[in-house]
C-alpha cells in the first residue's frame, strides 16, 4: 500500500464527506471552487493546491461536470509514479454518492484504479469525456493506433490512456491478470466483388493442387 496515496484519499474523503460533526463540500461549494458558472458551462477542471496531506501524491485534480445527470464530479489522484486514481461522484442533493456500476469509495485500492465502462468497452486512465470521444472513434473505424489489453479469456477490451502502466493491469470484467497487448489497426474494408474474385482464385488453387496430387498418386 502506497502511504502518501492513503493519505490523499483520507484527506479527500473529509474534505467531501466530512467528518467528525464538519460537513463535507457541498455543491454550491464546489461551483465556487471550481468556478462555476463564471468560468463557462463546463466541464471545469481543477488541480488542487499543494497542502501537507497531499504531498504524497503528484497531484489531486477535480473534474467537475455540470450537465451530465450521470457523474458530476470526477476526483483523479495522480500518484508518485503517475498512475491516476479515479473516482466518480453525482450530488443527490445533500452529499456526494457513487453512480451506480462507478468506483467512488475514497479508499485507495490495489484493484485496477480508474476503469470506465461504456458500451461494455473498458477505458483505463481516461475520464469520461475522453472515453467518450475515444469510443466514437473507434466505432467509426477513426482510431487505429489506440492501445488496449485484451482478455483472451472473456475477450474484454481495455483500452489505456499513454502514461498509464497497462503491466499488471487484471481484466476489468472477468479478472483474469493476464491480458495480451495489442494496437488498433485500421479495419480493412475489402471490395465484396474483390473478396469473392479472391475466393474464387483460392478455390482454384485448391482444386489444382487436388489434381496435382490425384496426378501424381494415380499416374496420368
Ligand atoms: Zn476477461
Amino acid at each position: 500500500m502506497d502511504p502518501g496515496l492513503d493519505q490523499a484519499f483520507r484527506y479527500l474523503e473529509a474534505l467531501l464527506l466530512g467528518r467528525e460533526g464538519r460537513p463535507g463540500l457541498s455543491l454550491a461549494q464546489l461551483e465556487r471552487l471550481m468556478g462555476y458558472p463564471s468560468k463557462g458551462e463546463g466541464p471545469l477542471s481543477l488541480t488542487l493546491p499543494p497542502r501537507p496531506e497531499l504531498k504524497g501524491v503528484n497531484a489531486v485534480r477535480f473534474h467537475y461536470y455540470p450537465k451530465d445527470p450521470q457523474v458530476q464530479l470526477i476526483v483523479e489522484v495522480e500518484d508518485r509514479e503517475g498512475e491516476r486514481h479515479i473516482r466518480h461522484f453525482r450530488w443527490d442533493g445533500r452529499t456526494w454518492v457513487t453512480p451506480e456500476g462507478l468506483k467512488g469509495e475514497l479508499r485507495a485500492t490495489a484493484e485496477t484504479p480508474g476503469v470506465l465502462e461504456l458500451e461494455g468497452t473498458y477505458y483505463l486512465g481516461f475520464n469520461r469525456e475522453e472515453a467518450q470521444v475515444l469510443s466514437r472513434a473507434i466505432r467509426q473505424g477513426e482510431a487505429p493506433g489506440a492501445k488496449y489489453l485484451l482478455c483472451p479469456q472473456c475477450g474484454a477490451h481495455t483500452y489505456y490512456a499513454p502514461g498509464v502502466r497497462a503491466e499488471g493491469v487484471a481484466c476489468p470484467r472477468c479478472g483474469n491478470p493476464t491480458l495480451l497487448f495489442k494496437t488498433l489497426s485500421l479495419p480493412e474494408r475489402k471490395d465484396p466483388l474483390e473478396e469473392l474474385l479472391e475466393e474464387q482464385r483460392a478455390l482454384r488453387r485448391a482444386i489444382e493442387a487436388l489434381a496435382a496430387y490425384l496426378k501424381r498418386k494415380l499416374g496420368p
